[in-house]
């Protein structure tokens, strides 16, 4: 049953449909590339409605049969399929350093993350409880059950290729759902990979499906999902523009949502914080993925009295970092995803420096390295006017902005449409309170840079969107209620 394969074992290049693998009805493919190369890895299908649609069928057709199975017969296909994902954790942690360029440490670290979802899941799959409401009035009985929602679409970004599709994923089938899903195109061979696992572990055909696409031809097949009313719920990660289109567009059948959107998280060092930690917890919260997390640092606020010393402890540290593809051991950045990306770092990079930023370290491309590195950078004295103060960066860039008081720095950590993570550094236990509760966010780290945890509700505010994945909670969200009012029982 734990099967193991190498990692050319895992490459699948066609949609998965009602348990097979099934090209492009038009026989169109894309490119998939390496991005520390940009040479070619796969040519995948590039779905269009006809395939998204092919998916649906297969997903309504299998959703009976699933959510009538006994959750215990459920959590045991999830806890195969986890069981198969931790022995292929080299390969596909191979997999997804070679197609999003992360190093492979932290590739492996992904897989073991993403997998945690599957076995949470698998065990609040049987915890399913429902209400025996209290007794209202003689001779009726009222009682609240949970249901799946029906048949979820999943789209997913390509910063965590894995660990995005499987905390989706996991509570679909967990709660008794059928999944139809979209990749990003970017990073498509690990989920097609974890789709394999979860076939090799018993999910019954139809349903999990799976289609990939170009950037192009994603939006058409994706709003076939949008306007087929038997999708019943979409869930989303990815970018603030795009959850609010899918919204909109999903309105007219009235699809249940979750949407885990931008972040431009805030992370506060007070001058009472132990700096060397809160160096430490930037560090780790920041350069995690070469900075391409929607939980990572974009605006660090620095109190003045410590300003000058912790920007040159950490300008230490970040110009140590070293910045080599995937493949070499020693890589603590790699490539970032493709030329977009680092034309928005340039540009934000540019665009401080511009305005009188001054560069404590990096600040410029590492074209020697490959077409798609940038330096990891520090920069002193940023301003609101900046642009990296009000878009996310999604790259190697810290960014100091000096404050004199609480008030300040709070203030200006919440002056943003956003709420997804923000952190901060103090050691007065009125402060920590206070700051906690006044900071607009779904998540916030105190003297914590790693807050991801499957045992967490991870998810946001404002902006950042709604819903929450992993917990207790990350089941909810592909559940509804259903009120039974059982009378003349007297
Ligand atoms: P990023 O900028 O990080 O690529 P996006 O929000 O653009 O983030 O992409 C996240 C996911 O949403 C990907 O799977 C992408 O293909 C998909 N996507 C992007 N635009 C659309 C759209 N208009 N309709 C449907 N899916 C989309």
């Amino acid at each position: 049953m734990t099967r193991t394969f190498e990692l050319a074992g895992l490459i699948r290049s066609d949609n998965f449909i009602d348990g097979a693998w099934t090209p492009a009805q038009d026989n169109v493919r894309f490119a998939v590339t390496n991005p520390a190369s940009g040479e070619i890895i796969a040519e995948v299908a590039d779905s269009s409605p006809a395939d998204a649609c092919a998916a649906t069928n297969a997903a309504a057709r299998a959703l009976p049969a699933w959510r009538a199975r006994l959750p215990k017969e459920r959590a045991a296909v999830l806890h195969r399929w986890h069981a198969l994902i931790m022995a292929n954790l080299d390969a596909l942690g191979a997999l997804i350093s070679l197609e999003q360029g992360k190093p492979l440490a932290e590739g492996k670290g992904e897989v073991a993350y993403g997998a945690s979802y599957v076995a949470w899941f698998a065990e609040e799959a049987t915890r399913i409880y429902g209400d025996l409401i209290p007794q209202q009035q003689r001779g009726k009985r009222m009682t609240a059950v949970k249901e799946p929602v029906g048949v979820v679409a999943a789209i997913t970004p390509w910063n965590f290729p894995l660990a995005m599709i499987a905390r989706k994923i996991a509570p679909a089938l967990a709660a008794g759902c059928t999944v139809v899903a979209k990749p990003a195109e970017d990073t498509p061979l690990t989920a097609s990979a974890l789709v394999l696992l979860a076939h090799e572990a018993g999910v019954p055909p139809g349903v999990l499906n799976l289609i990939t696409a170009s950037r192009d031809h994603a939006v058409a097949a994706v709003a076939e999902w949008l306007h087929d009313a038997r999708v019943r719920k979409i869930t989303f990660t990815g970018s603030t523009p795009v959850g609010k289109y899918l919204a909109r567009e999903s309105a007219e059948t009235l699809k249940k949502l979750s949407l885990e959107l931008g972040g431009n998280a805030p992370f506060i060092v007070f001058d009472d914080a132990d700096l060397e930690a809160a160096v430490a917890g930037l560090m780790a919260a920041k350069f995690r993925n070469g900075g391409q997390t929607c939980v990572c640092p974009n605006r660090v606020y620095v109190q003045a009295g410590v300003y000058e010393r912790f920007g040159a402890l950490l300008a230490e540290r970040v110009g140590a970092l070293k910045v080599a593809p995937a493949t070499d051991p020693a890589a603590q950045i790699g490539p970032m995803i493709n030329s977009r990306a680092l034309d928005k770092i340039a540009r934000h990079v540019d665009d401080a420096v511009a305005h009188g930023a001054r560069v404590l370290t990096g600040g410029k491309r590492l074209a020697e390295l490959g077409p798609h590195y940038y330096a990891p950078t520090v920069l002193a004295d940023a301003t609101a006017a900046m642009q990296l103060n009000s878009e996310e960066t999604f790259g190697p860039i810290v960014p100091l902005f000096r404050f004199e008081d609480e008030a300040e720095a709070v203030s200006a950590a919440n002056d943003t449409p956003f709420g997804l993570a923000a952190y901060f550094y103090s050691e007065g236990v009125k402060r920590i309170d206070r700051v906690a509760r006044a900071l607009e966010a779904g998540i916030v780290g105190i003297n914590e840079g790693a807050v991801a945890s499957e045992a967490a509700p991870f998810g946001g505010v404002k902006e950042s969107g709604y819903g929450r994945e992993g917990s207790k909670y990350g089941l909810d969200d592909y559940l509804s209620i259903k009120y039974l009012c059982q009378g003349n029982l007297e």
